[in-house]
């Protein structure tokens, strides 16, 4: 029988919830246990696809085309394993999937209510994602807070779930412990109100994950203990830790591992996080730090909200530079300031290798556009991703090609010189204003040319799989100019002749992919493009 264990939120929100989810699910695999993970967002949006990134945080996109919350990027990450729709849902998921079954007569002439058909179908969604994953365990995170309207649906699931099967799920809470400056001490009365609000929706949390700046001392967990109900051992003291890798580990020695087998009267088959644990001594061993630059758009809201929209490329980075034993500098540059001030191109020098992410609109592209001809012409190691890939093909058509006026259909619909431009599928959606999960989305197959640089370091495999998420593409009417003119189009999708990679000669490292690798890159496992993109900018700080 699987084994359910609900991850909610108390307090407030951004605490973490994803990473306890996803370390969770680490040290459950690492004992041996087939584990899944699936992550409800109680938004209308029926994907994350069509919520602000700035706002709501990255939008990942896993194989089969779905646009999820970041979290899921997490679990990817965390449980080195491939993830699909069926691990993600919104509310308007959730009803959606319902109101389509009513349509369809599948629920006989009965009444559908919001209780019980919508934590039914939650509940359905949980089972088939355990059972696509053959898992022992199912860790399901509930986004947003208890106590919150939008909650209740995910609550009744587990509630519901619990009913059935009490042996079988457990329900966690994290919460979070202030330490007011005028009091100098941690409280533990916001995490009592959560406990009470759970209560409310019938539910008693097995475990309370405390997060705080520090760890909780003993008198913290006996007050949570006596006043929520819980063991004191089940009282988890979750600290900020320096790496999210490293909150596995912290659970572990908090035998979180250990307390949850024992409420579910289950021995593990083995308890192995030693690579784990080799992984993160090698983040805190590097010291020999590699500068990359990532050239976004300025947004007014302050980097800490970019840098969350992201959080695969950030990971992506880290991952390579740890496996060369370097410390990541990672600087978010602003591609305004180059329009506005050519002059400030300078500072690229500073950088050991830069990155333009994927993007949309034109605000900020005429800067990314130059710092991309500086990158080339001063060769400075430089990868592009998806857009970042599209604008280095117009700089080089314009620059290299004479095509002076070479643009993207996204930034001029009335383009002379559309070197980026709309499929006719993709034309015909924008007009009658189809936009949501319309673009191309998801996993492609992508045919390298031996002897490219790509080639190289796919380690020489003909045929490679890689996520994508854009409606736009390299105008093949284009192609044979930039190729006689030296663009080198190192991988193409063979079902639709589309280009996905570009790269150049002659350049220390300058390689740009239709898709977004930032997607596949792991813990252990760093992506091949990133690891290249990092080899070469290595290689250039050791000649500074
Ligand atoms: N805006 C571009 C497109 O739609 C690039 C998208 C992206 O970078 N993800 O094709």
């Amino acid at each position: 029988m699987v084994k359910y264990i609900f991850i909610t939120g108390g307090v407030m929100s951004s605490i973490g919830k994803g990473i306890t989810a996803a370390s969770i699910g680490k040290i459950l695999k690492s004992r041996g246990f087939n584990v899944t993970a699936v992550k409800f967002d109680p938004y209308i949006n029926v994907d994350a696809g069509t919520m602000n990134p700035i706002e709501h945080g990255e939008v990942f996109v896993t194989d089969d085309g779905t646009e999820s919350d970041q979290d899921v990027g997490n679990y990817e990450r965390f449980l080195d394993q491939d993830l699909s729709g069926i691990n993600y849902a919104t509310t308007g998921k959730v009803y959606q999937t319902v109101i389509a079954r009513e349509r369809n007569l599948e629920y006989g002439g009965k009444c559908v209510e919001v209780v019980p058909d919508i934590p039914n179908e939650v509940i359905r969604r949980i089972n088939a994602a355990a059972k696509e994953a053959k898992a022992d365990f199912v860790v399901i995170e509930i986004g947003g807070t208890v106590g919150e309207y939008q909650n209740m649906l995910f609550l009744e699931a587990a509630r519901m779930l619990k009913l059935q099967h009490p042996k079988n799920v457990i329900v966690m809470l994290v919460g979070y412990l202030p330490i007011p400056e005028m009091v100098g001490e941690m409280k533990t009365k916001p995490i009592q109100t959560a406990v009470k609000q759970l209560n409310s929706a019938g539910i008693q949390p097995d475990f309370i994950i405390g997060r705080a700046t520090q760890p909780l001392d003993e008198p913290r967990k006996r007050k949570i203990s006596t006043f929520c109900n819980v063991d004191p051992k089940d009282v988890i003291s979750a600290p900020d830790a320096p790496s999210i890798y490293e909150v596995a580990l912290n659970f572990a020695n908090e035998h979180l591992g250990e307390r949850i087998l024992l409420k579910f009267k289950t021995k593990s088959k083995k308890n192995d996080l030693g690579k784990w644990q080799t992984f993160v001594n090698s983040i805190h061993t590097a010291v020999k730090p590699v500068k990359i630059g990532i050239v976004g758009k300025y947004f007014e809201s302050g980097k800490f909200t970019l840098m969350d929209s992201y959080i695969s490329v950030i990971e992506s980075v880290k991952h390579a530079a740890w496996f060369f034993g370097y410390k990541p500098e990672i600087t978010w540059l602003s591609s305004e300031s180059y329009e506005n001030d050519p002059k400030t191109l300078k500072e690229l020098d500073k950088y050991d290798g830069i990155i333009i992410p994927g993007g949309f609109g034109n605000r900020g592209i005429e800067g990314k556009i130059s710092a991309i001809e500086y990158c080339r012409t001063k060769k400075i190691p430089f990868l592009g991703l998806c857009l970042g890939m599209q604008l280095a093909t117009i700089e080089f058509a314009r620059h290299i090609c004479g095509l002076k006026a070479a643009t993207s259909t996204e930034f001029d619909p009335k383009a002379e010189q559309p070197v980026i431009d709309l499929m006719p599928e993709q034309r015909e959606l924008v007009k009658t204003k189809k936009m949501g999960a319309t673009m191309r989305l998801g996993a492609y197959d992508c045919q390298l040319k031996e002897g490219t640089r790509a080639w190289e370091a796919y380690g020489k495999k003909k045929m490679i799989s890689e996520r994508h998420r854009h409606r736009y593409e390299l105008n093949n009417d284009y192609r044979q100019i930039l190729e006689e003119k030296g663009l080198v189009i190192a991988g193409v999708n063979p079902k639709k002749d589309l280009a996905e990679i570009i790269e150049l000669p002659d350049h220390p490292f300058f390689m740009a992919s239709q898709f977004h690798p930032e997607f596949k890159s792991r813990p252990q496992k760093p992506h091949p493009l990133f690891r290249e993109l990092v080899r070469a900018a290595t290689e250039r700080s050791a000649k500074k």
